[in-house]
C-alpha cells in the first residue's frame, strides 16, 4: 500500500532531522519552513478526505431513501386508487334532445346548467346536496 501524504511528509521531516540542519542557518530555516507548510497541507488534505467520505456515506443513504420514495410514489400513482379518484369527478350525462352521451365535470353540474356539446340544447341539472346522495331523481 502506498504511503499517505501525511506519511511522506513525516518521512521528509525525519530525513531533514537526520541531516542535522541548523535552524539558524538559511538552508536549515528554509527546509524546516517548507516541511511546516507540507505538514499543514497534509493535514488539510486528510480532513478533506474524511469529510468527502462522510458526505459520500450520507449521499448513499439519501440515494437509498430516494429509491424507496420513488417506488412508493410510482406505486401510488399507477394504483387503482388514482384512476377511481379521477373518474369520481366526471358524470355521464345523456342529452334529452339529441340523445348524445358525454362526460360532464361535477363542477359544471353544480352550476346547474350547460349547453349540449352536440346540439347546443340548454341542459338543466338538479343541484344535489354536497353529501353526494342523488338516488332519488324527482
Ligand atoms: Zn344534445
Amino acid at each position: 500500500m502506498a504511503m499517505t501524504l501525511g506519511e511522506k511528509v513525516a518521512h521528509l521531516k525525519g530525513l531533514s532531522e537526520g541531516l542535522g540542519l541548523d535552524e539558524n542557518e538559511t538552508h536549515g530555516r528554509l527546509i524546516s519552513a517548507i516541511i511546516a507548510v507540507l505538514e499543514e497541507a497534509a493535514s488539510t488534505v486528510k480532513s478533506l478526505e474524511n469529510r468527502v467520505d462522510e458526505l459520500t456515506e450520507q449521499l448513499d443513504s439519501v440515494d437509498e431513501d430516494l429509491d424507496g420514495l420513488e417506488e412508493y410514489v410510482y406505486e401510488e400513482l399507477s394504483g387503482e386508487d388514482w384512476d377511481i379518484d379521477d373518474e369520481e369527478n366526471e358524470v355521464e350525462v345523456q342529452c334529452p334532445a339529441c340523445g348524445e352521451t358525454f362526460s360532464v365535470d361535477e363542477e359544471i353540474l353544480d352550476e346547474g346548467e350547460m349547453h349540449c356539446p352536440a346540439c347546443n340544447e340548454l341542459l338543466e341539472f338538479e343541484v344535489s346536496c354536497d353529501c353526494g346522495h342523488n338516488d332519488n331523481e324527482e
